[in-house]
């Protein structure tokens, strides 16, 4: 089988050491198994993402030597397929419509006697799972605004999560756990997917066979798993590996303006000087 990895993105700011790293291991993979590596951008949020943004991407990765399969996937071009999934998804009663604010779940939250915490935060309380049908079309009339929820109890209903695994990379199996994310966001209000959702069908959309990414992803799986097998859909490999992190040891974020790469270009490091900080030979 012909591995395929990619590197994904979000163009909401500039890419520093740690996306290299990430970039790079994703791009060794693909090169020693002779296999393909992919760009993604992941751009559904449009409020935060621009293309200035995305134009440094390219350079960068450029720069670092990397070359990528034309032309790169921008999930908001893809809006219609994600959409598709979730009206399957909701014909099969595994999504419903929650117009609460956040102000209402932190105060749902603040009153209940346990608020049991998830990977993303406090878990979602279900106020709106609870709706009659004229209450939600009561909403819909109203023309309120609404995410959409997986409903972690009906899904896991259709799956045996003893028997849910997916494979880590020199860790070997995995057994998942996704009811920690309880009933998450599959559709934002402000953008007809989520991250969750967008992923999950872009690495199968594109074949992809070894999702490589950061350890602060690794929760995440639990829940790509879980998708994976609602809506019948290949299981890549995975390998989760470290961040980079400063000399505080810190992990570096998008608001670390001196560690990009654009700054590091523009003082004169070369692309080796990048490649030996971050533990690739040459
Ligand atoms: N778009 C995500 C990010 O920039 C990465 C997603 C992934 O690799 O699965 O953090």
């Amino acid at each position: 089988m012909t591995i395929v990895t990619r590197f994904a993105p979000s163009p909401t700011g500039h890419l520093h050491v740690g996306h290299a790293y990430s970039a790079s291991l994703a791009y060794k993979q693909a090169r020693e198994g002779s296999g393909r590596f992919l760009l993604r951008m992941e751009d559904i949020d449009q409020t935060r993402c621009r293309s200035e943004y995305e134009g440094v991407i390219y350079d960068d990765l450029k720069w670092l030597g990397l070359t990528w399969e034309e032309p790169v996937r921008k999930q908001s071009e893809h809006m219609d397929d994600y959409a598709a999934v979730l009206d399957r998804l909701f014909e099969r009663g595994l999504i419903y419509p929650c117009f609460c604010t956040r102000r209402e779940i932190t105060v749902e939250i603040a009153r209940s006697y346990s608020a049991p915490h998830g990977p993303e935060g406090p878990l979602y309380p279900g106020t709106c799972k609870s709706l009659s049908h004229r209450e939600r079309d009561q909403k819909f009339e109203q023309e309120k605004p609404y995410a959409l929820r997986l409903d972690m109890a009906a899904a896991l209903k259709l799956v045996d999560v003893s028997q849910l695994f997916f494979q880590e990379t020199d860790k070997g199996t995995i057994q998942c756990n996704p009811l920690k994310f309880g009933d998450v966001v599959l559709a934002r209000k402000d953008t007809p997917t989520s991250y969750h959702l967008a992923v999950t069908l872009d690495d199968a959309f594109q074949g992809v066979t070894l999702v490589v990414r950061g350890q602060d992803l690794f929760d995440a799986t639990h829940l790509h798993r879980l998708l994976q097998h609602l809506l019948d859909l290949p299981t890549p490999r995975y390998m989760h590996h470290g961040l980079v992190s400063d000399m505080k040891g810190q992990r570096l974020a998008k608001r670390d303006k001196s560690v990009t790469l654009q700054v590091i270009r523009e003082n004169g490091y070369s692309q080796s000087d990048v490649r030996k900080l971050i533990g690739f030979k040459i």
